[in-house]
């Protein structure tokens, strides 16, 4: 379906940082074929009105773990440790494919109502978000969140699950999904086993995605049990020769950041989670200014607890001025450069999202300006990083295909999901 999108303000993130006013992008199957004035050669199945709204490209949400829906305000206002290991562990064992189905749909339903076309996933019986991604029309990257445990015969599974979940999964649902090899940490997995996963990366020719230097702890504990930081720890490992999204890096030292700069390790800012389990706050300025590529995610929903990349642009822009004691560290744009084109690239596909640009796969969002908390509207790129909340989204397009449009989500039958998902979850902790 061609979809041409008139009168509208467009802000690319490609080259250009300045909104384009008035002007028409013109949608051709699953690509941006066009933007600028209006041509006679379009042949348009789909007229979308674009005044007063602002078109942008969708959100990419760098690292979340989205079937943790089912566990949202389930555990809160404990330490990261102690979270994990007293409330969230003992639930999750207990998981079965239907719950992550639901809770992955879900959280889709989330993202979408709030502009974010795609989301690198890090969980288990990830098979089931790869149908949620197929059913809905969303894009991502799908990641088997792996823990050494005490049992090889355990350990060679969850090896083999990942080996086939790319050989089914990679490349599926139009180009739609892409699977990553992940260790969960350098803390949840021995220096063998995570030189078993490079090996898998490797045989695969996959990207990596872990969790580094997320605590204080964890960086405390490195130096005991391997004299050396996390990040050094996995660079002399060989996990940087693969393309590695590495979600966090808050406790990162000049030498962390030289080695993530030199090896282009991708950086995810998850600012709410980092707060609100007081990890600390990463250096994300600096990070950008000594040439790390730094997204932002919204890590899962028991540690945030919504998937809301609005107030991550929000708090990565106010928090980094406050610790930086800085009014001017990390404006506005750089904000909406985390959520989309660095999003692009930290997922190492900005090759086709990212920024609105002809040749590009058509994800974006509309964004409608028509409300009170956006007037006068004296500054764009101001009011969506600052003003802007989730619920103004008002039409997702991802991969051409319209998936919400007028505030409606035309691919799955939301109220279902929020049926199933009340009744799973509260079935999941009395299990
Ligand atoms: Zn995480």
């Amino acid at each position: 379906m061609n979809t041409l999108i008139k009168d509208i303000t467009v802000l690319t993130m490609g080259e250009e940082r300045e909104p384009i006013k008035d002007t028409n992008i013109y949608i051709e199957g699953n690509e941006i074929k066009y933007i600028g004035e209006l041509k006679e050669e379009f042949r348009v199945d789909k007229v979308i009105d674009g005044k007063r709204k602002v078109a942008l490209p969708g959100l990419i949400n760098g690292h979340t773990h989205i079937g943790m829906s089912l566990l949202r305000n389930y555990a809160d206002d404990l330490p990261l440790h102690d979270w994990l290991t007293q409330k969230i562990w003992p639930v999750e064992a207990k998981l079965i494919g239907k719950d992550v189905y639901w809770g992955s749909m879900l959280s889709i339903v989330e993202m979408i109502r709030s502009g974010i076309t795609c989301f690198a996933d890090m969980y288990f019986f990830m098979e089931e978000v790869g149908k949620a991604i197929e059913e809905s029309g969303i894009r991502g990257v799908l990641s088997r969140g792996t823990i050494e445990e005490d049992d090889e015969k355990l350990n060679k599974e969850k090896i083999e699950y990942t080996r086939d979940l790319y050989k089914n999964w990679h490349g599926k649902a139009n180009n739609r999904i892409k699977v990553m090899v992940a260790p969960h940490a350098p803390y949840t997995c021995s220096p063998d086993y995570l030189k078993e996963l490079i090996a898998l990366a490797d045989e695969l020719n996959a990207g990596i995605h872990i969790h580094l230097s997320e605590t204080k702890k964890e960086v405390d504990d490195s130096f005991e049990e391997h004299e050396k930081s996390p990040i050094k720890h996995v660079y002399d490992l060989g996990l940087f020769k693969r393309p590695t999204l590495a979600a966090h890096c808050v406790h990162v030292s000049s030498e962390d950041i030289e080695i993530l700069k030199k090896n282009n390790v991708q950086v995810v800012n998850n600012p709410t989670s980092n707060l609100k389990l007081a990890s600390g706050f990463a250096p994300v300025e600096e990070m950008l200014n000594k040439g790390v590529n730094v997204a932002l995610g919204t890590d899962g929903s028991s540690s945030n607890n919504n998937l809301n990349m609005f107030e991550e642009m929000h708090l990565a822009s106010i928090i980094n001025k406050a610790v930086n004691k800085s009014a001017t560290s990390i404006p506005a744009i750089k904000a909406l450069e985390m959520a989309t084109i660095n999003g692009g690239k930290a997922l190492f596909w900005d090759d086709e999202i990212g920024s609105l640009e002809v040749g590009k796969k058509a994800d974006l969002i509309l964004v409608d300006m028509d409300k009170p908390h956006f007037y006068p509207i004296h500054n764009i790129v101001s009011a969506l990083a600052y003003s802007a909340q989730a619920s103004d989204v008002e039409t997702v397009i991802v991969n051409g295909r319209i998936i919400m449009e007028d505030y409606y989500i035309k691919t799955v039958d939301e109220e279902r999901i929020i049926f199933e998902t009340e009744k799973i979850g509260k079935d999941l902790v009395n299990r």
